[in-house]
């Protein structure tokens, strides 16, 4: 049987994100945005993940030294994923938490303590 395609989308439904695999990990991060937003992140190579929305349809983020934009539906406020800001094409982090959880199946949640020590705390 084909797999069906690990789409998910933002909460009204305007951005749509397909993911080439399954997440090996997701990463739980505790610095001042990702504590915020709530997000899971699922990293992959920029150019291996489908994101589908119309004109104007999302809204950035970036902030400080504006390494990275954290992009979010213009509409519902969800938070789909971020990119860098100065090499695009570049690894982005996606937020799992558009996909059904049962679509990504098992995956590992790991804790990374992006407020102080930038290391993994399990
Ligand atoms: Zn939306």
């Amino acid at each position: 049987m084909p797999r069906p395609p690990l789409a998910g989308s933002c909460h009204c439904g305007a951005v749509r994100v397909v993911l080439p695999r399954r997440p090996r990990t997701l990463t739980a991060c505790n610095c001042s945005i990702c504590r915020r937003y709530g997000a899971l992140w699922a990293y992959y190579a920029g150019a291996t993940v489908r994101i589908e929305h119309g004109r104007g349809a999302v809204e950035g983020y970036a902030w400080g030294e504006k390494q990275l934009r954290f992009v979010r539906c213009a509409t519902c406020g969800c938070v789909t994923h971020w990119e860098g800001v100065k090499r695009p094409g570049g690894r982005i982090g996606v937020n799992a938490r558009l996909f059904d959880p049962e679509l990504l199946g098992e995956v590992r949640i790991r804790r990374l303590d992006g407020a102080r020590s930038w290391k993994f705390l399990d």
